[in-house]
């Protein structure tokens, strides 16, 4: 339908400023971008979350997220090698897991030595200097 309209030129009448006309293209295109490279995920990769190992169907898909394994949100290679599939509890972890590690180089004491670092607040050595 919209090729119609482009034919007849009567669209062009019709059309709001063009700053307008760019920012509504900018978001579809923007949309339409989010929704390929996540339809794209799901088409190459296995519906299961990497770290659970968490299986899902059409009926709890929404909560199966790609996450970007370089952090970069615009590195999206067709072949999906950039793509990981998480649960939205996985993934969250995963980014927090990405902060721990480098609030723990600043942070770092003899007490968190030997833990796994999955637990530890990062704030909790800030917390003992601040109240002594
Ligand atoms: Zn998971
Ligand atoms: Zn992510």
């Amino acid at each position: 339908m919209a090729f119609r309209d482009l034919r007849t030129g009567k669209n062009k009448k019709a059309l709001p400023n063009n700053d307008d006309v760019k920012n509504i293209i900018k978001k579809a295109k923007n949309h339409e971008f989010y929704n390929s490279y996540r339809e794209q995920s799901l088409r190459i990769h296995p519906w299961i979350c990497a770290k659970c190992n968490k299986e899902f169907s059409v009926n709890n898909l929404h909560l199966l997220t790609i996450h970007h394994k370089d952090g970069d949100h615009n590195n999206n290679p067709p072949d999906g090698r950039n793509w990981e599939h998480l649960c939205v509890y996985c993934h969250d972890n995963e980014h927090k897991r990405m902060l721990d590690g480098e609030q723990s180089k600043i942070f770092d004491t003899e007490s968190h030595k030997g833990d796994s670092g999955l637990t530890h607040n990062p704030f909790a050595a800030l917390k003992n200097i601040t109240s002594k």
